[in-house]
């Protein structure tokens, strides 16, 4: 089973593989994909470079139309 998944008595308990930290397993803190959850966490996904300039990317393409 998946080393990473915990089950604790406020429900389960996912490890990040990025900042190896718990969060519980649900749509919250993680992104879910056919009802998994994926890696890594939300907090983490937003902070991956490829997320960021893909984010930069939407601001000015949304600057542009605004103006
Ligand atoms: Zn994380």
């Amino acid at each position: 089973m998946n080393a990473r998944l915990a089950m604790t008595e406020i429900g389960p308990q996912r490890l990040c593989s990025k900042c190896d930290e718990w969060w519980p397993d649900d749509a919250e803190f993680f992104y879910q994909s056919n009802g998994k959850s994926r890696q890594p966490c939300k907090a983490c996904y937003h902070q991956l470079p490829s997320v960021v300039a893909k984010e930069e990317r939407r601001r000015a393409a949304l600057k542009a139309v605004a103006s």
